[in-house]
């Protein structure tokens, strides 16, 4: 089961062997609004890992579709494995050692909604492990909070990114802020990691109310027009464009 290095390549050691010889392995978080590109840097991140001869498991949270992936707008998708709150990932991946397979890395997408107990597990694989974590996610909530699975992780990454992918608010400034918006209006009240209603964030654009009474959308806006409340004259639902 141990691959033989190519001639001339950097070899990188299995997971068993990485044991042996301990390469620090880090845990880093990339966060930012909804649209800003998480999915697609994390596709992009996984395709340069398996260039260099790699092997790594993709995780995802919230994907309903029955077959989970992570995809992005610019059209990558790839399998995934779906984890839900009570998943241990460190058995997750012992599961693909049982199995044979290498596991050098894990992407983790949607990482907003993992478990505080979940990102130590994952801090746990980096440390005891050498399994390098990339973890993708939301900033903040649409009350301008830090998500749960986003706060562990500022407080325990290696390394913590902004997404430099820029999501402008309608006014031209950078958005930071995720609106929840209700038939037409910002709100600021309501369930947060409600699964069934904030898992639309990979595809923030469409109608994602778990109930179809009031439509809800989600849009990025700055902070000064989060604070205020104000969604600007853009036709991004078909209620902003009665409102000109
Ligand atoms: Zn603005």
């Amino acid at each position: 089961m141990t691959p033989s290095p190519p001639n001339g390549i950097p070899f990188v050691p299995a997971a068993g062997d990485r044991r042996r010889h301990p390469a620090p392995a880090h845990l880093v978080f990339f966060h930012g609004p909804m649209d800003c590109g998480k999915s697609t840097l994390a596709l992009q991140v996984d395709h340069n890992q398996r260039r260099q001869g790699r092997h790594g498991v993709l995780l995802t949270q919230g994907d309903r579709s029955g077959s989970p992936q992570i995809s992005s707008r610019v059209g990558l998708r790839r399998a995934a494995l779906e984890v839900d709150a009570g998943t241990d990932v460190r058995l997750l991946v012992r599961d693909h050692w049982a199995a044979g397979h290498r596991v050098d890395y894990l992407i983790v997408d949607e990482a907003q909604f993992l478990t505080g107990a979940q990102v130590e597990q994952l801090a746990e694989l980096v440390d005891e492990s050498h399994v390098d974590v990339y973890a993708f996610g939301l900033t903040t909530d649409f009350r301008a909070r830090l998500f749960p699975g986003t706060q562990r992780l500022f407080e325990l990454a290696d390394d913590v990114q902004r997404v430099q992918v820029q999501v402008l608010c309608w006014c031209g400034l950078p958005g930071l802020l995720n609106a929840r918006v209700v038939g037409g209006a910002m709100v600021r009240e309501g369930a947060t990691v409600v699964v069934a209603d904030t898992a639309p964030a990979s595809s923030p654009d469409d109608v994602a109310g778990p109930a179809d009474d009031a439509p809800v959308r989600y849009q990025v806006l700055c902070r000064r027009h989060y604070v205020r409340g104000e969604l600007g004259r853009a036709p991004t639902g078909p209620g902003q464009l009665a409102l000109r």
